[in-house]
């Protein structure tokens, strides 16, 4: 695994901490639970997809890009990182946001990420829920072009081999923390999306040859969906990473039984999962992705999934602006 093979922008501030959660671990009474703050990789407050961003803009930059287009829903906190990386770095950039989540309320509409990308000054255009967002990102790159700039389309989430490179990245990083700690990590458990994240670990993680379980909760997905996505794309970044032998299938796994109604919709878990560790850690997790996460891993405990001296680390993926476009739903679920 030579990553300095890649065009790469630094922008993290890594390694970011790994944790004990001794109040947490305490209150579920055990596994031992941990947590990799990947929340505070620092640009635009943070979070998973700065990750990924450092080896997608290496590649915008090096092929002399001037306009950074992705897309998202209303609330994408990966749309809220590339619009910062791009201001960073000089760049203009269009985001094309979906209406995914059916809803009228302005904290969702107008704030948490949706207020922060305005205030970036980005160029925003809404497409409807259910609309071929990839196609659609990649119809503005083309118009782009024909107005004399040169695009660099990042697709949704920054979810392919090149952006999944980021967390093949973190696969170092973290086994280097568990090394240096003395540390035997049996689990890692994080919130997957667009699958990238899952997909960068799991090679990274099979290339070292760590022994380490990754389990995904999704968020979007039904299971078999979102473990094909994951280890299509762990395939394709195995390869670019010049790994021979593949991704075995095995490696891929996902609990997709806490996605709730849908997409972006709160559960009850999801806002226990929030306020637990909130009051246990002083940690706050997202409506969207960790705290379905921790939901689905707090939920596994209780049923038994985990022996009490196993080391379980949870990677917190970020999206804390997000609960600030969900204040009406916590005011109601804390009443
Ligand atoms: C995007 C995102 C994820 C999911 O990561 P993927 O690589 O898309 O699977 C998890 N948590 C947060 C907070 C995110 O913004």
């Amino acid at each position: 695994m030579h990553l300095a093979r890649f065009p790469r922008v630094k922008l993290c501030h890594a390694p970011t901490p790994l944790e004990f959660m001794p109040n947490l671990t305490r209150h579920l009474g055990g596994p031992q639970l941990w947590i990799k703050r990947d929340d505070c990789t620092g640009v635009a407050t943070g979070g998973n997809k700065n990750r990924k961003l450092e080896f997608l803009m290496g590649e915008a930059l090096a092929m002399g890009a001037t306009h950074i287009v992705t897309q998202g829903a209303v609330q994408s906190n990966h749309v809220r990182q590339t619009a910062a990386v791009a201001a960073k770095l000089g760049l203009k950039c269009t985001a094309l946001l979906e209406h995914r989540v059916q809803t009228n309320d302005s904290d969702y509409n107008d704030g948490g990420n949706v207020l922060m990308d305005r205030l970036m000054g980005i160029a925003i255009e809404y497409r409807p829920g259910g609309t071929d967002m990839q196609a659609a990102i990649e119809e503005v790159g083309e118009r782009l072009k024909a107005q004399g700039e040169v695009p660099y389309v990042i697709p949704g989430g920054g979810s392919n081999a090149t952006g999944a490179l980021g967390y093949a990245n973190v696969a170092l990083e973290l086994l280097a923390q568990a090394n240096e700690m003395g540390l035997r990590i049996d689990r890692l458990v994080h919130a997957t999306g667009s699958a990238g994240t899952q997909a960068g670990l799991v090679a990274g993680l099979e290339a070292l040859n760590s022994g380490i379980r990754v389990l995904g909760i999704g968020v979007r997905n039904p299971k078999d969906r979102q473990e094909a996505a994951v280890h299509k794309l762990a395939e394709a970044t195995a390869a670019k990473l010049g790994l021979s032998g593949g991704i075995r299938r095995e490696a891929v796994e996902a609990n997709c039984d806490y996605v709730g109604a849908g997409y972006g919709i709160p559960t009850e878990g999801m806002a226990e999962a929030v306020a637990m560790l909130a009051r246990q850690e002083g940690i706050f997790l997202d409506p969207v992705y960790s705290g379905k996460g921790m939901a689905g891993l707090i939920d596994l405990i209780r049923k038994g999934a985990f022996s009490r001296d196993e080391n379980v680390v949870f990677l917190h993926t970020g999206g804390q602006v997000g609960l600030f476009a969900y204040a009406d739903f916590f005011t109601k679920s804390l009443a």
